[in-house]
């Protein structure tokens, strides 16, 4: 874990790692860092607790992921849960009944459902704010809030959150400041060096980088205030599986070199598609058209790996990703292998069409993830699909003026 006060320079991203927890297996000398499944550590007398006694509140294995995440973001304490879900609602547990949260009005749609549902059973009140917006974001601390979610960049819009400013706003006011890095991963982004007190992250994404484990990470700048997270973690049980773990250190090795690949990939083909006729606009706080371009700059090491694509009305986007071969359509992202999905029918559906339309997710909207296939695969597999799917501006007017008719000729 970082000592402030070693004088030894702080090493590289990826030196970390690949350290992390290497060869310092005392038993065999294990160059990968051991999987201990065991649930429970004998004593040696009653008198002599051991360094982890029940796997629910430590177990070595989750250890050595829990302190490499917490190096990586920069903070004290690491905890590991289940969920990335778990690892978002940690924090709320440092929140009382009658205490307000402020949370981003386009936050994940879990954390939009826990916040919602929480607050319906009486444990706290929310507000959902543009935190972009000055006002909205003055008016909600005026509200004298306990804790303030921040998420950046957002889902599916990428939505550019300054994290500084809301930190330093919260900071006057007294407010915990979590920020959800899901998005970009300690790699690209440090929201604790930017002001915040807890990190929170579903290591589901680009952390383990697999789709092969869920599970979440929680790292809180201060000690005292980790050692808070980790005792409710204890408490109500949401600690993560030692083999979880495991495969999640696994996935972490590479984080670097996958998130650069990734981003570079998903840089050119973003900038590919908006050359293209039939997109209306891609949404990647990489291209300088985008809002948060400059916000981006400033607080992000890169632009990751994600955007959305909104097509004409040509495009019918239902038809487009169904055409697909590379991509795969499913929910999630982060992972080695391209996702695409249609949040207006997938990972948003539960929004009404008119909050969705509020929110800015039309219908043909279509959300990338880009993993680790060859980028010439990528481009031809989605034009490919543009192609076979677009219907010429002149022949939709004919296909519509014809549905016309045909609704008047049934009436
Ligand atoms: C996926 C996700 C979560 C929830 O994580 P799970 O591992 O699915 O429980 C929370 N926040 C963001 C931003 C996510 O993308």
């Amino acid at each position: 874990m970082t000592n402030a006060k070693t004088k030894t320079p702080q090493k590289h991203f990826e030196t970390l790692a690949c350290t992390a927890g290497v060869a310092q297996d005392s038993a065999y000398g294990s160059v990968a860092p051991p999987l201990h499944l065991s649930a429970n550590f004998g004593w040696k007398s009653v008198d002599d607790k051991p360094a982890f006694d029940y796997s629910r509140s430590g177990n070595p294995t989750r250890k050595v992921l829990e302190n490499a995440l917490a190096e990586l973001e920069g903070g004290a304490v690491g905890v590991i849960t289940a969920t990335g879900m778990a690892a978002v609602d940690l924090p709320l547990c440092l929140v009382r009944a009658g205490e307000l949260v402020i949370a981003p009005h386009d936050c994940y749609g879990g954390t939009h459902r826990l916040l919602t549902s929480r607050a319906r059973q009486g444990h706290f009140n929310v507000l959902f704010v543009d935190q972009t917006d000055e006002i909205a974001l003055g008016a909600a601390f005026a509200r004298k809030p306990k804790l303030i979610l921040i998420e950046t960049p957002s889902n599916p819009l990428l939505r550019i959150t300054d994290v500084s400013r809301v930190a330093t706003l919260a900071k006057q006011h007294g407010v915990i400041t979590v920020a959800d890095n899901t998005f970009l991963s300690p790699f690209l982004q440090n929201p604790l060096q930017l002001g915040c007190d807890i990190v929170v992250h579903s290591t589901t994404k680009y952390i383990n980088g697999h789709s092969d484990v869920v599970g979440g990470a929680v790292v809180a700048r201060e000690k005292a205030l980790g050692e808070t997270l980790a005792w409710w973690a204890n408490a109500t049980g949401v600690t993560g599986a030692p083999f979880d773990s495991y495969l999640t250190l696994r996935g972490l090795r590479t984080l670097p070199v996958r998130l650069e690949r990734q981003q570079a990939t998903a840089n050119k083909i973003a900038e590919n598609l908006s050359a293209h006729p039939l997109v209306k606009q891609v949404y990647y706080p990489g291209l300088e058209n985008h809002t948060g371009y400059d916000i981006a700059k400033q607080q992000q090491r890169g632009f990751g790996a994600m955007f959305s694509v909104e097509f004409r009305d040509e495009v019918d986007a239902r038809a487009l990703i169904s055409r697909l071969e590379v991509f795969t359509i499913a929910e999630s992202l982060g992972g080695f292998e391209s996702l695409v999905c249609l949040p207006a029918c997938m990972t948003h559906a539960s929004m009404s069409p008119d909050v969705r339309a509020y929110a800015g997710i039309s219908d043909n909207l279509v959300r990338l993830s880009v993993g680790l296939e060859h980028e010439e695969d990528l481009l031809s597999d989605l034009h490919g699909a543009i192609d076979a799917t677009a219907r010429p501006a002149r022949q939709k007017r004919h296909d519509d003026a014809a549905a016309n008719d045909a609704v008047s000729i049934g009436v």
